[in-house]
């Protein structure tokens, strides 16, 4: 399986989480721009992304996206440096127990930002489910959440999570914990599936060929 934009992926926000625990409070602009780059730069080397030529413009767009809603919010946001960054959060929510990982929060403006590096476009339902589950988790740890963002690094994006009813993530998850006690998984196509160790069986069965037992 070929997993390079995966490392990709997790190049870019490895290098967002250590940028933001070098950075200080106020940095200029200039300061925003080296920073990252070098630390994304270092990623890069590491996963040996460099030397496909199908990832450079990815890097590039990525690059240039993050620094860029960097550099405006430097200025119109109240706090610079995220209070949490790709921290482990948990509650129990009527009985269910939740664990999130939020790329980055924001106390004083009561924002999260989930960054995406894959091609997203719109929200779907895999969107509303994770913000919704991030944000309720936040709530419930005494934190507000006023704003939550999905920032697309390949196009500049940003696409803000609408508010939801509690129970609409209630009723998915009653959905999956169904699939769990039939150990019927219905399939739903999707960005993921190029990820999918299955996909090649997956398309063959599509079409009627059942090449394994
Ligand atoms: S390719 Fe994988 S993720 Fe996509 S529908 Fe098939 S089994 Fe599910």
């Amino acid at each position: 399986m070929d997993t390079m934009y995966a490392d990709a992926g997790t190049a870019v926000h490895e290098a967002i989480a250590e940028y933001y625990s070098m950075i200080s409070p106020s940095p200029h602009g200039g300061v925003i721009e080296g920073t990252f780059s070098s630390i994304l730069d270092r990623y890069w080397k590491a996963a040996s992304l460099e030397k496909l030529v199908k990832l450079k413009s990815r890097r590039e767009k990525c690059e240039e996206n993050f620094i860029k809603f960097e550099k405006k919010r430097l200025n119109t946001w109240r706090q610079y440096k995220p209070t949490v960054v790709e921290e482990m959060i948990r509650a129990r929510i009527h009985g269910i127990n939740y664990v999130t990982i939020p790329d980055a929060y924001w106390e004083t403006d009561s924002t999260v930002v989930n960054w995406k590096t894959g091609g997203i476009s719109y929200l779907t339902e895999k969107e509303f489910v994770q913000g919704h589950i991030e944000r309720m988790v936040l709530r419930s740890n005494g934190r507000r959440v006023n704003e939550y963002i999905f920032v697309a690094l390949l196009t500049g994006l940003e696409l803000r999570l609408p508010m939801l009813d509690d129970k609409y993530v209630e009723d998915r998850i009653e959905t999956l914990i169904q699939y769990e006690r039939t150990n019927k998984f219905p399939k739903h196509r999707g960005d993921a599936c190029r990820y999918c160790a299955h996909s090649l069986r997956c398309q063959l069965e599509d079409r009627g060929w059942h090449l394994w037992s």
